[in-house]
């Protein structure tokens, strides 16, 4: 899955372009986020005189919080990545390349396989909303009492609120007032 083989790729050259359709990719992002729908999209990976440029675009949507109203919200993600990735195996020769130049750089594995999932985790993260809303006009929650205020009209504190267990008391002096 977002793994793709390009040795023959390598072999050809410069320019060339292959395409491949991503349909319905599943994978774990982050522990603290989840997708909520599948990646969809495409993958180019075009030859370079040194390199393979993997270009994708990707849709998906994740799970997150309203930040005002706490409510369960999908969010789509629409993310492009634009990533070189250098061989570690030289196709010609079959002799390893030496990685101690560009250390920070993708490679393609000993088999000469792109793997993308890690480009492809890292710009899901990163596209992800700073602050998600569920409706732009959320009210969110009272400050005070923590009700939802998307669910009220003319929700008000005029004097503290107060403490049930002092309403509880309160009622039993009523009543014992009454007696
Ligand atoms: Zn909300
Ligand atoms: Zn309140």
């Amino acid at each position: 899955m977002l793994s793709y083989n390009v040795a023959t790729l390598l072999r050809s050259a410069p320019g060339t372009e292959r395409r491949y359709p991503v349909d319905d990719v599943t994978m774990d992002i982050a522990p603290d986020l989840q997708l909520a729908a599948p990646i969809n999209g495409e993958v180019r990976l075009s030859r370079t005189s040194r390199s393979i440029l993997a270009r994708a675009h990707l849709t998906t949507s994740i799970e997150g919080y309203c930040s005002r109203c706490l409510k369960q919200v999908v969010a789509p993600i629409d993310v492009r990545i634009e990533e070189e990735a250098l061989p570690s195996i030289d196709i010609d020769t079959g002799l390893p390349v030496d990685a101690t130049a560009e250390p920070e750089v993708l490679r393609l594995d000993d088999h000469h396989e792109l793997d993308l999932a890690e480009p492809v985790r890292e710009a899901i993260s990163l596209a992800e909303p700073i602050t998600l809303l569920c409706r732009e006009e959320c009210r969110g929650l009272c400050p005070t009492c923590g009700v939802d205020l998307n669910t009220v009209t003319d929700h008000s504190h005029t004097e503290e609120a107060v403490d049930p267990r002092l309403a509880e008391l309160a009622r039993w002096r009523d009543r014992a007032e009454l007696n």
